[in-house]
């Protein structure tokens, strides 16, 4: 993998939802191995632009592009996105009754390795070791995803995903988001422990709090303010968000 071309590439995105551009020109680019954040109030676009870059039908890509590893996925589907290897962990994950997670996971992993029909023998041992590694209850695997499931189980169920899927580039949406201290910090090891397995994975760590970004110290932070990036810098940058608030930065929109 070369190092100029960044895994994941946001080049002046523009979209609209019911016809009201809600991004406005987002530029952002992670390279392979580096953990961004992308921080911002709520309402700014954050989740927006995670639908965007998985290819919700229900947001309208107006002007820009997406690339993975250098190519434009702009126009390719869902799909043939998360075939390629992108991947995103919802803010909040719905419930699908009448799937089991195991069931889930055999289909999405036949999607990305392109096997047909990956066994059910095989995934089971990949998520028995996974669900270890994440510190997971594996009794609910046979259970429908999401169904009742606790916020913190979704939460670790998306990162079993995200394990077993092994995507180039995972977008995190709000993972912290109605966790306890205690599924946060189970959450950030979850996603120490899959970088740790995969040193080449680039994350964007979308979050409007600090305290997650404690736990896994991002390498470069983005804030994204009504629909564009304003600022980009190190870490320290989400140290100053905490401390001046978002306002601070809505004077750089103007
Ligand atoms: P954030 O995740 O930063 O809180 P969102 O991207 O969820 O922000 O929302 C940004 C704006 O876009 C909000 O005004 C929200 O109401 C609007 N929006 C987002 N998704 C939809 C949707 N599916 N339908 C209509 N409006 C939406
Ligand atoms: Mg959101």
């Amino acid at each position: 993998m070369t190092d100029d071309v960044p895994a994941l590439e946001v080049v002046n995105l523009h979209a609209s939802v019911d016809g009201r551009e809600i991004l406005r020109g987002v530029d952002l680019a992670v390279p392979a191995g580096r953990l961004h954040a992308l921080m911002g109030p709520n309402g700014s676009g954050k989740s927006t632009l995670a639908n965007v870059l998985l290819g919700n039908p229900a947001y309208e890509v107006t002007d820009g592009a997406l690339k993975l590893l250098g190519e434009d996925i702009t126009a390719l589907d869902p799909g043939d996105r998360a075939g390629r290897g992108l991947f995103l962990g919802f803010q909040h994950p719905e419930e699908i009754p009448g799937v089991s997670v195991l069931n889930f996971l055999r289909q999405a992993i036949s999607i990305r390795t392109g096997i047909n029909d990956y066994s059910v023998l095989e995934t089971r041992l990949k998520v028995m070791e996974w669900t270890k590694r994440l510190g997971m209850d594996n009794r609910f695997l046979d259970r429908y995803l999401n169904e009742g499931f606790s916020g913190g189980e979704r939460k670790r169920n998306e990162l079993l995903q995200m394990a077993l899927l092994q995507p180039v580039v995972a977008v995190l949406d709000e993972t912290d988001s109605g966790l306890d201290i205690d599924a946060l910090k189970a959450v950030a090891t979850g996603v120490t422990e899959i970088r740790n397995e995969r040193p080449d994975l680039a994350i964007l760590l979308i979050t409007h709090y600090h305290r997650i970004l404690d736990h896994l110290p991002p390498d470069v932070v983005h804030v994204l303010v009504d629909g564009r990036v304003v600022q980009t810098g190190g870490p320290e940058l989400a140290l100053e968000v905490e401390a001046r608030g978002f306002d601070a930065f809505r004077s750089k929109v103007a």
